[in-house]
């Protein structure tokens, strides 16, 4: 047998949250809350199963959902997505991210990618017979080089995928940012996934910048999103994609033989949720305090930090405890410490390793506590 994906092991987050319940150590590796969502949520999914939303959902996602996710986004960015022909709902951004890659990517292509990447990227833009291109991002601060993107381009680029808030660093991209994304897209003709499923998870004061605000971006763009992250269920998987009408159409060429429609009852569920902006615009605040809360036990510890500036997800760098492979010292820390988190290098170009592990901070306060204790004594 040939496989289509030699190189692909299993995920570092199956790996790891493995690792975590054999060792008995808190889980701060895989990105999860270990709070519950909203019961007002979970009752409304309840409300729409007993109402008898128990069968196929529409092929592109409920209506409802597709309208106030048009509303939000215009609310926020000011850009107009149709949701008859421009808004699809899927399994999570993953399905989201895959299914666009899918759809307009082509063998022998090149997609750009930022590194440390998150890892549903390479994989699959390689089954789909093109060539990931990373462009590494480094420590302390994981900005990018718009330079060194442009160095890369060549007559196969055909994409660039782009994620801020940044999974693993935290790293938020500026309105600087996007303006020498635009020029690069327009100038070399290319296309855009843009993973935002961190958007509403952003610090201190900053403002995010999604596609949908920059005209000529969104054109090109398909953005994804994921109800997981914002609405701390995870497990229940549903997300969405937003493009322009003809990007879209081959979208749902691919979306409907790939799941044709997903989950009805959370999704009208949501589609009542989203009325109250208060659900999503109170979760930056919400993320920051654990943020703060988690780090003010690692001041005057043996790591060192840039705090995040969105996601919830922190790097801590420990190379003042030890030179051990970043790999190695997180299973060490599950193992003897207690405490389960990722080690980075998995999703650097050429598995480059700078001592930097990253913590999720989605957790309560006791959680944190405990952890964070654990970890200052090193
Ligand atoms: N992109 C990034 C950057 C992520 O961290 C995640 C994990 N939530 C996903 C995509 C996938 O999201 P979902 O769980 O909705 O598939
Ligand atoms: N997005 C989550 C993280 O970064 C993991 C999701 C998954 O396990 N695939 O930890």
């Amino acid at each position: 047998m040939t496989s289509k994906l030699p190189n692909t092991g299993t995920t570092i987050f199956t790996i790891m949250s493995k690792m975590a319940a054999k060792y008995g150590a808190i889980n701060l590796s895989q990105g999860f809350p270990d709070f519950d969502c909203d019961p007002a949520l979970i009752a409304l999914v309840t409300d729409a199963m007993e109402a008898g939303h128990n069968q196929y959902a529409p092929m592109p996602g409920d209506w409802d959902l597709r309208s106030m996710i048009s509303n939000k986004i215009y609310a926020l960015y000011e850009q107009n997505y149709d949701p008859e022909t421009e808004i699809t709902i899927t399994a999570g951004a993953t399905q989201a991210i895959f299914t666009a890659v899918a759809a307009v990517i082509h063998p022998g292509e090149e997609v750009i990618v930022f590194a440390p990447a998150y890892d549903c990227y390479e994989p699959t833009i390689e089954l789909f017979g093109a060539k990931s291109i990373p462009i590494q991002l480094e420590p302390p601060l994981y900005s990018p080089d718009w330079v060194e993107v442009e160095a890369v381009i060549t007559p196969k680029t055909r994409m660039i995928i782009i994620n801020s808030p940044h999974n693993p660093s935290g790293m938020v991209f500026g309105q600087d940012d996007l303006k020498q994304l635009e020029r690069i897209v327009l100038k070399h003709d290319l296309l855009v996934v843009s993973d935002e499923v961190y958007e509403h998870i952003i610090f201190d004061g900053r403002v995010h910048q999604s596609v949908a605000r920059y005209p000529n971006l969104a054109a090109r763009s398909f953005i994804t999103a994921s109800f997981g992250k914002t609405f701390h269920n995870t497990g229940w998987k549903l997300g969405y994609c937003v493009a322009p009408g003809p990007w879209m159409n081959e979208f749902r060429k691919v979306h409907q033989y790939n799941v044709f429609s997903v989950n009805h009852p959370i999704q009208r569920a949501l589609a009542i949720y989203l009325q109250d902006p208060e659900h999503y615009l109170g979760l930056a605040k919400f993320f920051e305090q654990k943020r703060d809360f988690f780090l003010s036990f690692l001041k005057g510890s043996r790591f060192q930090f840039e705090p995040s500036q969105g996601t919830y997800f922190q790097l801590l760098d420990y190379s003042a405890i030890t030179n051990e492979a970043d790999t190695v010292f997180t299973e060490r820390l599950t193992k003897e410490n207690g405490v389960a988190t990722i080690p980075t290098s998995v999703f650097n170009k050429d598995h480059r390793d700078f001592k930097q592990i990253r913590v999720c901070f989605a957790k309560k306060e006791e959680t944190l506590a405990k952890a964070a204790k654990l970890l200052a004594n090193l």
